[in-house]
């Protein structure tokens, strides 16, 4: 399936310059949705996660329904003030400023490992992040999956180290 084709071009959003990759409108095709999860069951069949990390907040969309189809524990990495019992945070830089990511505390164990899902890969501030708090739990990164990819943002370098899987390319900034 073209996958490509079902997502939205939104021209400066959130600002002036921003090509917005917008996944709500591949979300309004079950059998697109349905192929990006099983693609991905199929994909880490081997027995090897035994946890899946989501990315605040379309990450949840995707990880959610890939544990669900797997029968893997999730855990909702969210951006700072939002999870309610103890948590660990691990800062990310933006366009403009810092943001903060966190995870409860008692989410991950020793010896996990983990398949992180976000949407999308641009920059890579995000996922490292996560993948720092998932470290700090002495728990292993296996890899990140993505629907979407914007090559020229540099993501892949940035998570130097972690595999990275990726369905779609744009190459917009
Ligand atoms: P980054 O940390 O730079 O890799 O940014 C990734 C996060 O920001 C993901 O959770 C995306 O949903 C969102 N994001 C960043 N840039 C875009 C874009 N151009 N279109 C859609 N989402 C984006």
């Amino acid at each position: 399936m073209d996958l490509a084709a079902l997502i939205r071009n939104v021209p400066d959003f959130p600002k002036k310059g921003i090509q917005f990759k917008d996944i709500t409108t591949l979300l309004l095709y079950p059998d697109a949705f349905r192929e990006i999860v099983d693609g991905w069951k199929k994909r880490y069949s081997d027995g090897k996660i035994t946890v899946i990390v989501a990315a605040d907040a379309r990450g949840f969309v995707f990880g959610g329904a890939l544990a669900y189809a797997m029968g893997l524990p999730i855990v909702l990495a969210r951006k700072k003030g939002k999870l309610p019992a103890e948590t660990i945070a691990a800062e990310y830089e933006l366009e403009y400023g810092t943001a903060v990511m966190e995870v409860h505390a008692d989410a991950l164990k020793r010896g996990d490992r983990v398949l992180i899902i976000d949407d999308l890969l641009a920059t890579g501030g995000t996922v490292k992040a996560i993948a720092e708090l998932v470290r700090k739990l002495d728990a292993e990164v296996v890899e990140a999956a993505f629907v979407v990819e914007l090559p020229p943002l540099g993501g892949r370098a940035k998570l130097a180290g972690i595999p990275v899987h990726t369905l779609v390319e744009f190459m917009v900034e």
